[in-house]
């Protein structure tokens, strides 16, 4: 039996083929010894030998005709575009990345950008192009209301953290849940308390049908005045000119977007120049090969001996 690895690399460009490489060189340390096939097999008999596909939003259509098909496994956490490909075979287990580095590094962008934006820093940045100097007003950690959007992996993980730093923290998400420090909101109401109360909005949701263009005009209107949003999950969370428009009235205070409905954010789009605006190119948080091949092994290891899969997706869910 083999193991396909695809993804969406460009295979033609010396820089994709490199990525490819990275991750098959990881995956082989963590599982050794397994046969690994980097394109999707044409050839039947080839096809009928592979038993899981690790891929990275490989190009629709990839994992079709895959009789003994058993595992997919997603190298990204996120699996809205492996979701829109209508060919993914359906009825077989789907699970997701949840990578311990990568959640990290995601704590780290969520601390950078609340301190930031609670002590005034991106102010101080914009104010050193016309050489002024004025002070932010120092408010205390816990004067400073975060409200976090998804209270998964990631979210759950940012919202303990900034806690821990004394920020007041609300988190929401679909169903009820509780972590230490962290006021627990679910439902419209839910959602409408904290982001009338929040200083900073941070949207770790992912994308599904549900939350797709969630930051819309209406949503955008229910934040408190002057408040900023951090927006580190998807791109298509957000209505691009509804946010613009709330930055030009001064209703949102600051954006922080990590993520955009294109990219590489085109050269000529406002976000780059708008002083209200700090851009970050899809990187506050990336999958670390190193640890992500071991949570990759695990799990062929826990299909192989029948256990239980980690990190599965609620496909009709859509996460
Ligand atoms: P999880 O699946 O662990 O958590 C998702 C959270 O969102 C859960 O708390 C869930 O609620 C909540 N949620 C889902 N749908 C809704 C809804 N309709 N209303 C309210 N709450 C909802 O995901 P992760 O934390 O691991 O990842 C979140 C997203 O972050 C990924 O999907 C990906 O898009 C993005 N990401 C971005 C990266 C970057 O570099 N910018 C890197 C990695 C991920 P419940 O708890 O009730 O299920």
């Amino acid at each position: 039996m083999a193991i396909l690895l695809c993804g969406a690399w460009a295979l033609d460009q010396p820089e994709g083929r490199a990525e490819q490489q990275r991750w098959l060189q990881a995956l082989h340390q963590a599982l050794p010894g397994e046969d690994w096939v980097l394109q999707a097999p044409e050839d039947p008999a080839q096809a009928a030998a592979i038993e899981i596909a690790v891929v990275a939003n490989p190009p629709p259509g990839s994992l079709q005709g895959l009789p003994r098909l058993a595992l997919i496994q997603s190298l990204w956490a996120g699996v809205d575009r492996l979701m829109q490909d209508l060919t993914l075979p359906s009825g077989i287990p789907l699970c997701r990345m949840v990578d311990p580095a990568m959640n990290e590094a995601m704590v780290q962008t969520a601390l950078w950008a609340t301190l930031a934006l609670h002590r005034g820093f991106f102010q101080c940045q914009q104010q050193q192009r016309t050489a002024l100097w004025r002070q932010p007003p120092q408010l205390r950690a816990a004067e400073w209301q975060v409200l976090v959007l998804g209270q998964g992996e990631l979210g759950g993980r940012v919202a303990r953290s900034l806690a821990g730093l004394g920020y007041a923290v609300s988190g929401w998400s679909r169903r009820p849940r509780t972590h230490e420090g962290v006021q627990g909101l679910h439902g419209e109401d839910g959602l409408s308390r904290g982001l009338a109360a929040a200083d900073t909005v941070i949207n770790l949701l992912p994308l599904t049908d549900e939350t797709r263009g969630f930051f819309d005009a209406r949503r955008l209107g229910a934040f408190k005045r002057g408040a900023s949003l951090i927006n580190l999950a998807r791109g298509a969370h957000v209505d691009e000119q509804a946010l613009l428009a709330a930055l030009d009235a001064g209703h949102v205070g600051h954006a922080v977007l990590d993520v955009f409905r294109h990219e590489p954010l085109p050269a000529p789009h406002p976000f780059w120049s708008h002083p209200q605006v700090t851009v970050l190119p899809h990187t506050a948080a990336q999958t670390d090969p190193r640890s992500a091949a071991e949570v990759v092994a695990s799990n062929v290891r826990a299909l192989r001996s029948g256990t239980t899969l980690q990190h599965r997706v609620e496909r009709s869910q859509g996460y």
